[in-house]
Formats: structure tokens, C-alpha cells, sequence
């Protein structure tokens, strides 16, 4: 096998090829139905994915449906993202004990097994090439991400089954993917029977491939691929129109759309729990009188009135400034600090905000009513 080279395997096949990571000590990961909704989770075997199953998403709905079918990916996306497996919501990043006189620290990096995924979505791929640019490729690399990042096998999985709160298309991250993957998978489950083309992205990735069995993918299979994800983009019709966003809000912190969505905004911070992308933390200290401190790092959100407490009191302290915030920087100063949208469109903010408030239809508002200004100046010190 070459990278690029494709293999068309079946239900055994996707079996064999996640015992063969499990083999080579990898922790094997993917999608499983777990409290209601499709997370990941271990997973050993075709059986532990989601067989059958389907979500349906709206703004703020998302339901799982249990049909017939052999099908594993027939879904979009759930609430977790992998963010959690690299960047998790909790971790310990220092100790440090008093014994007499002498002050010890550590500062361990969990010395555990590397992980397979078996079935990250496009999108997910493009969350995560997010994440290293500011975890594992910034200024300073967090050891912690890096451990678990660096020597993960991802298995891709392409979309054939898109959600109506997606706009991968409107982002270029998806329903297809070409890169960020050791293998990629496409589901197909047609006359022909069901199988998965797996194409080959790296050396590693063809080498796991030699013990899985399968076939050379014909031209027929790789027709009927091309028409999964054909049809896959037709059914996408969200939209999130990227020209000139970045300076379109930039130059609209002052307009009345803001007011508009914190009168509905919970200000929960539901979005940014399940975004793929967002990274910020809170550090806290927790001491005991007989010396010993422990540093946690936890997953904090912008829409948490704590989170821009500075000298004597909150930066954002209105739930339009934070809201304001969390959408500029996902979609307008992301690309002053990274080079990049911090958003891939995958949706889940959409269908997990409680009250449905849509960042698509949003920008839109914002769009058709540029240079709108509040009625009544900006006051305080967050510019409300
Ligand atoms: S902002 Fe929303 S759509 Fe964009 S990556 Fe985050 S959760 Fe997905
Ligand atoms: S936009 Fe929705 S999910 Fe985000 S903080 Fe507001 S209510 Fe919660």
C-alpha cells in the first residue's frame, strides 16, 4: 500500500483493523451511544460503534434515532469532540510537598498509551489542526496535549450523513476530508452490500492496513464514494458567509445585534463546552496545611463572569459583551492570533445552546444590518 493508494473492506474488515490497533498498544477510541447522545467512548469493535443509529439536530434540539441497518456512521456529530482526549476538562499540571525544609515539585505528563480514533469527522480533523496551532505549535507547547496528540492514529471517517445544523461546506472542512488522517474511511451501504473505501493518508497508516483484509477499491466503489459525498454537501444547507467576516464584525462591536441576542442568551456556556475548538482555562491552586499544592488546570468559558475578572471586577460584565466576545474571537480576532477561523461549522453550538440561538443566523443579522448602531451609546466598562 502508498499513501493515496484506497482499499475497499468490510464489516470484518473495519473489525480487524481496530483489533490490529489494539494490538500495537494503542488505546482504540471512536464513536459510542452513550446517556442518550453519540460520544466518544473505547471502543473494541464494529459492534461498539453506533450500528443503526441516527441523530436528528436543530437549534437546540439533538435526538438519536435507533432504526435498521448496518450502517456506523450515519450520524453528524454529538456533544463531545475529541478536544476532550488531548485538552481534558480537568488535569493536574503540578504538585509540590513540603517535607522539613525541602519544597519538591512535579510537573508529570501522564505516561499513557497512545490513542486510536476510529471515526473522527472531517470537521474534527479541522478542530484539531485548531488546537495544535495553539496548543502544540504556538509560542509554547503544552506538554500535556502534546503527549497524548503527537502519536495519535487517526482513522477519519467522511460524512455521508450531515446534520441540519451543519456548515462544514461554508468552512471548508467537510463532508470530505484529504489530509490530517492515517486512514480515512467512506461508508457505503448500497446494493453492493455494506463496506468502507479506506485511503491510505500515511506510511503508518498503509502499514496497519497490510493486516486488514480488503480488497484493491474499484473504480465502481470509488464512483459510489464520490456520489456519498455529493450527496452529503447537496444536503448541507446551512450557510455561514465567510467574505469579509472578520472585518464585518470588527467594525460592528456596537451594534444593536448584540442587545438582541443577550435578551435570549442563558449566558450557560453550553456553546463553548461543546465547541471542538475552544481552549481557554482557568488555573486554580488547592493547599493543605500540611504543604502540599496541587495545580489544576480546568476548561473555563468567556461566557462565565469570572472569566474576565480583572483588578477589582469583571472586563465583560454583560451578557451581550461576553456573547460579543465569544463570537468575534471564534470567527474575527482568531484570524489576527492564529491565522485561521476558530470555527470548523460543525454545528454543535447550534444544536446545544438550550435556546437555540444559531451564530450563522447571527452573523447574518449582523450582515444585512451593517453599521447599525445601539440606540443608546455604549456605558461601562465593557462597552455593555
Ligand atoms: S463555534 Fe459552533 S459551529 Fe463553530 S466549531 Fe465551535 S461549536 Fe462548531
Ligand atoms: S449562546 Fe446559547 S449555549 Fe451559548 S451561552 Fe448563550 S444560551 Fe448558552
Amino acid at each position: 500500500m502508498r499513501i493515496g493508494s484506497a482499499v475497499t473492506i468490510d464489516a470484518e474488515g473495519l473489525d480487524a483493523l481496530i483489533a490490529t490497533l489494539a494490538s500495537r498498544g494503542y488505546e482504540t477510541k471512536g464513536p459510542v451511544v452513550r446517556d442518550g447522545a453519540i460520544l466518544p467512548g473505547p471502543v473494541g469493535g464494529i459492534n461498539d460503534l453506533p450500528v443503526g443509529v441516527r441523530d436528528v439536530q436543530s437549534p437546540g434540539r439533538y435526538r438519536l434515532e435507533h432504526g435498521e441497518g448496518d450502517a456506523v456512521f450515519s450520524w453528524a456529530v454529538g456533544p463531545g469532540s475529541w478536544k476532550a482526549e488531548f485538552f481534558p476538562p480537568s488535569q493536574e499540571l503540578w504538585t509540590s510537598t513540603l517535607e522539613g525544609d525541602v519544597v519538591t515539585s512535579e510537573a508529570p505528563v501522564a505516561d499513557v498509551a497512545p490513542l486510536a480514533i476510529v471515526g473522527a469527522r472531517p470537521c474534527e480533523l479541522a478542530a484539531l489542526a485548531v488546537l495544535d496551532r495553539v496548543l502544540l505549535d504556538g509560542a509554547v507547547t503544552d506538554p500535556h496535549y502534546a503527549a497524548r496528540r503527537v502519536d495519535a492514529f487517526i482513522v477519519a471517517a467522511e460524512c455521508g450523513s450531515p446534520a441540519s445544523t451543519c456548515f462544514c461546506t461554508s468552512m471548508g472542512t467537510g463532508p470530505a476530508t484529504e489530509s490530517d488522517f492515517d486512514l480515512a474511511l467512506t461508508e457505503l451501504d448500497d446494493d453492493d452490500g455494506h463496506r468502507f473505501v479506506v485511503r491510505v493518508g500515511t506510511d503508518r497508516g498503509a502499514e496497519i492496513l497490510e493486516y486488514v483484509p480488503g480488497s484493491e477499491t474499484t473504480p465502481r466503489d470509488m464512483a459510489a464514494r464520490q456520489a456519498v459525498l455529493a450527496s452529503a454537501t447537496k444536503a448541507i444547507d446551512r450557510r455561514l458567509e465567510t467574505e469579509g467576516l472578520a472585518e464585518l464584525l470588527a467594525r460592528n462591536l456596537d451594534h444593536p445585534s448584540w442587545d438582541d441576542i443577550a435578551e435570549r442568551c442563558l449566558s450557560c456556556g453550553n456553546c463553548t463546552l461543546v465547541c471542538p475548538t475552544c481552549f481557554c482555562s482557568d488555573v486554580s491552586d488547592t493547599t493543605d496545611l500540611a504543604g502540599e499544592v496541587r495545580r489544576q488546570r480546568t476548561w473555563a468559558s468567556c461566557f462565565d463572569l469570572d472569566h474576565s475578572y480583572i483588578h477589582g471586577g469583571p472586563v465583560r460584565s454583560s451578557v451581550s459583551s461576553r456573547y460579543r466576545q465569544w463570537l468575534t474571537h471564534k470567527l474575527s480576532t482568531w484570524w489576527d492570533q492564529f491565522d485561521s477561523s476558530g470555527c470548523v461549522g460543525c454545528g454543535r453550538c447550534i444544536a446545544w445552546c438550550p435556546v437555540g440561538i444559531d451564530l450563522t443566523v447571527e452573523a447574518a443579522a449582523i450582515r444585512a444590518s451593517d453599521g447599525a448602531l445601539r440606540s443608546s451609546p455604549a456605558s461601562g466598562r465593557d462597552g455593555r
